[in-house]
């Protein structure tokens, strides 16, 4: 009974679900500051999956790059964890025949569930990379584009669950190769809008480039004009924020899939993952020159690069065909007994969707990641029916060493 009412005070503070919400007003003309302070709202309670906040922030992001003339569509999954509720990712192509050239921005509208007692507003974290991935696709509609044959394909994306293991952006990275003949790089954009610390204002660091040689030298041109937009952009190698392949945002869902990946970041403050990271302590204006500058990028992208291949730089440290052949295995042989173990639907669903990204030879994730999905595996699978230690021990020391 105890654990009853314990369980029940959990789902409760998870908040509750919502299926019809009330249509935000917002327009074209909606601004960085009015993105960042309406999703990080005291009255929409912040953005955590099944709550009122988040499926209002969906409603806006669609609202609003629909009438940027926008064909948006939202690419659903099962999450790890079914009480978290459907992972609905937000996307949107421009309305053209054919997506030759595609270039990828995404920046995850999900954030944490309240935090002792008080709600999560993640302005920062990530409203402020909203509310720039929005102010680029406006700048990119205003100038006519979409609609229009231009060499390159804008494609705005909203990942979700971003804050529970980074799920949303598989589903997101796999739509996209669906959707574009060729994805010539992506663009993730988490935390732009506070300073990583004091006197970092106004700069923030591309990481990802070495994931291609044409991108490389696309980030060296566009850091020649920097000083003509007013922010500062420091380019770095991705393992600066990453340790053996640990992934810590969406680019890594576009990596997987062998996609070059840039990364921008003011890097993380002190209000990271507290009540404090609120739409006051944002800097605006900062946002609004990285989109100017991100525009720029794509501009620079579209009038000197197009005819580039953008050939992706596989790192050492990701996993090999053999590693992915008994990742499959393994996976395979664990669902094998789906009744014994009494799986739900959703965990079967989930579990599938894994087996499908390994069976797809494209998809090459960090052996972390590859760890991390084979001991959640383990872990939902052996609750009823435990495996053979020793048939376990010979499958997962192909994958882990
Ligand atoms: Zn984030």
């Amino acid at each position: 009974m105890r654990l009853l009412l314990t369980l029940l005070a959990f789902l409760k503070m998870q908040g509750t679900p919502v299926c019809a919400a009330e249509m935000p007003g917002v327009s074209r003309e909606i601004s960085v500051e009015q993105v960042v302070r309406q999703l990080s709202s005291a009255s929409w309670g912040g953005r955590a999956p099944c709550t009122r906040g988040h499926e209002l922030a969906k409603q806006l992001l669609l609202k609003t790059l629909k009438d940027l003339n926008f064909e948006t569509e939202i690419v659903s999954a099962n999450s790890l964890q079914p009480w978290k509720g459907k992972i609905e990712n937000v996307l949107a192509f421009e309305k053209k025949s054919r997506l030759n050239k595609c270039v990828v921005l995404a920046a995850h509208y999900d954030h944490n569930p309240p935090m002792g007692g008080e709600y999560s507003p993640g302005a920062n974290d990530n409203a402020s990379g909203v509310a720039a991935v929005l102010e680029v696709a406006k700048r990119w509609s205003e100038k006519n584009r979409v609609a229009t044959q231009s060499q390159v394909s804008l494609v705005v994306s909203f990942p979700d669950q971003e804050e529970n293991f980074i799920q949303g952006s598989q589903f997101v990275a796999a739509a996209v190769s669906n959707r574009c003949d060729k994805v010539l790089f992506t663009v993730t954009l988490d935390m732009v809008g506070v300073a990583f610390f004091r006197g970092f204002e106004k700069k923030f660091f591309v990481l990802g480039s070495e994931s291609s040689n044409d991108l490389t030298e696309l980030i060296l041109k566009k850091q020649l004009t920097d000083t003509s937009t007013g922010v500062l952009s420091l380019a770095a190698n991705i393992s600066m924020i990453e340790l053996l392949g640990v992934p810590r945002s969406d680019y890594s869902a576009f990596r997987n899939r062998q996609m070059p990946y840039l990364f921008l970041t003011a890097g993380m403050p002190s209000t990271y993952h507290t009540p404090a990271d609120k739409a006051d302590l944002v800097d605006f204006e900062q946002i609004v020159k990285t989109s100017e500058w991100l525009f720029e990028l794509l501009e620079m992208t579209e009038t000197q690069m197009s005819d580039r291949e953008f050939q992706f730089i596989q790192k050492p440290t990701f996993i090999g065909d053999d590693q992915k052949l008994a990742a499959d295995e393994l996976l395979r042989s664990l669902m094998a007994r789906p009744r014994e173990n009494d799986l739900s639907v959703a965990e079967i669903e989930w579990i599938q969707s894994r087996m499908k990204l390994y069976s797809d030879p494209i998809y090459h994730p960090s052996k972390f990641e590859l760890q991390l999905d084979v001991l959640r595996v383990i872990r939902i699978v052996s609750r009823k029916a435990p495996y053979p230690a020793a048939y376990l021990r010979s499958l997962i020391g192909k994958i882990f060493w």
